[in-house]
């Protein structure tokens, strides 16, 4: 398989699971049934390409939208106060646009209006999160990062995306649409899971297939950003927050 990076033909597969353990691990962890999500699929397999590092996994499935509303209803899914939100803001002061991409029912568009005082709009894919959000009086559409852009070129101080590059089939074609949407001098904010974190002991039901798709650490969203042509400003790792507590101590 090619690799989703660097489209290197040099890769190889070095962990798998049948998709039946799959279901079953989901049932049981989550209460949550992803038979339909892995239609068609008998394994998840995890490739790691030998000329760029990046680690990926096929299929390229993305969870339905009926099954990330599941997931949504967990209480520790969707944190209200993430630690990037407290970065980003700090990193940001002085801005007068943004857009964030895979915003929720916007919990970072509305901090952003409220201590930046930007004009600050979310995109997501999650209609129940966007009406939501509507309804508090937020900006927010229902619209795909690819459509907005062709309308939006060049237009904002600064893109977002927290927590969801790792859930995207073709990330350097989603980075491709964030970066064409901001301005010359504008800057790009984003988070991922870092897979040089616990997260390389690997087995986390929520860092594979079909929930993420991609594993990324410093060297490859250097390369990513090199493929974007932009350059990487600063990098920060987050400190083990409580809730990460039991993750950790299970790798
Ligand atoms: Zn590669």
């Amino acid at each position: 398989m090619k690799c989703l990076l660097c489209g290197s033909e040099n890769t190889g597969v070095v962990w798998k699971c049948s998709a039946s353990d799959l279901i079953e691990q989901w049932k049981t962890t989550f209460g949550i049934d992803i038979v339909e999500d892995l239609t068609g699929h008998s394994e998840i397999a995890l490739h790691v390409c030998r000329s760029c590092g990046f680690s990926f996994f096929d299929p390229t499935l993305a969870l339905h939208e009926a099954t990330y509303s599941i997931l949504q209803e967990i209480p520790w899914y969707y944190l209200e106060d993430k630690w990037e939100y407290d970065q980003a803001l700090r990193d940001l002061r002085g801005i007068s646009t943004l857009v964030e991409l895979g915003c929720g029912r916007g919990v970072f568009v509305e901090k952003a209006q409220r201590l930046l005082g930007v004009r600050a709009i979310g995109l997501d894919s999650n209609v129940t999160a966007v009406v939501n959000g509507q309804t508090c009086g937020l900006n927010i559409t229902a619209m795909s990062a690819r459509d907005f852009a062709q309308s939006h070129r060049s237009e904002f101080d600064a893109v977002c995306l927290f927590q969801v590059l790792e859930h995207v089939p073709d990330p350097l074609e989603f980075m491709a649409v964030a970066v064409s949407m901001v301005r010359p001098g504008g800057r790009i904010v984003l988070s991922v899971p870092n897979a040089e974190s616990y997260l390389r002991a690997g087995g986390n039901l929520l860092d594979m297939a079909p929930h993420h798709i991609t594993k990324w650490d410093r060297n490859t969203l250097q390369k990513l950003a090199e493929m974007c042509g932009i350059s990487c400003i600063r990098f920060r790792e987050e400190p083990l927050s409580t809730h990460q507590v039991h993750g950790f101590a299970d790798s």
